[in-house]
């Protein structure tokens, strides 16, 4: 129960508070864009189950490969994209405490 509490409120809270201190004038707009890149765990759609506690996502689904979390990381060099690499990163890092906190 803690633990969700955790990572919901990593994955919510976190990239409003990133967008308010780097990009205030435009931090709503921000906020919006890193909340969407919770997309990604769309990928968990293509495992079963579709959700499991228990299960570490880093390595596991598609979108969370190493390989995939390099790009996510090339992606900040291009400013266009770089909001979108923050809110992927983060993503990651929020799932990579997950699994830590479940000792994978
Ligand atoms: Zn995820």
């Amino acid at each position: 129960m803690l633990q969700s509490l955790v990572h919901y409120g990593l994955h919510f809270i976190v990239p409003i508070v990133i967008a308010y201190i780097f990009y205030r004038p435009k931090w709503i707009k921000i906020s919006l864009i890193l909340l969407a890149t919770m997309a990604v765990d769309i990928d968990h759609l293509l495992s079963q189950p579709i959700y499991d506690a228990t299960r570490c996502s880093i390595g596991y689904h598609l979108l969370h490969q190493p390989l995939a979390i390099i790009c996510y990381a090339i992606l900040f060099l291009f400013p266009r994209a770089r909001v979108i690499s923050i809110g992927l990163l983060l993503h990651m890092l929020t799932d990579k405490i997950d699994c830590l906190w479940m000792g994978g």
